[in-house]
């Protein structure tokens, strides 16, 4: 398992397709919004910063 680093939950990286190559680090996310709100600003979830969006397909709005 891995943990999406925008909504923090934990996903299985067989069954992802949402991945992103990241300073030669993967990271995997539950759902395509998540991908793409980190590769905006990678920098801020990294540090910690949490999505406050309500696109994640798992969590639900
Ligand atoms: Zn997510």
């Amino acid at each position: 398992m891995a943990m999406d680093p925008v909504c923090r939950m934990m996903v299985d990286e067989e069954s992802m397709e949402w991945t992103v190559d990241h300073k030669g680090k993967v990271y995997h996310f539950c759902s395509r919004g998540c991908g793409e709100e980190f590769q905006e600003n990678p920098e801020f979830f990294l540090a910690g910063g949490i999505s406050r969006n309500s696109h994640c397909s798992c969590c639900g709005p």
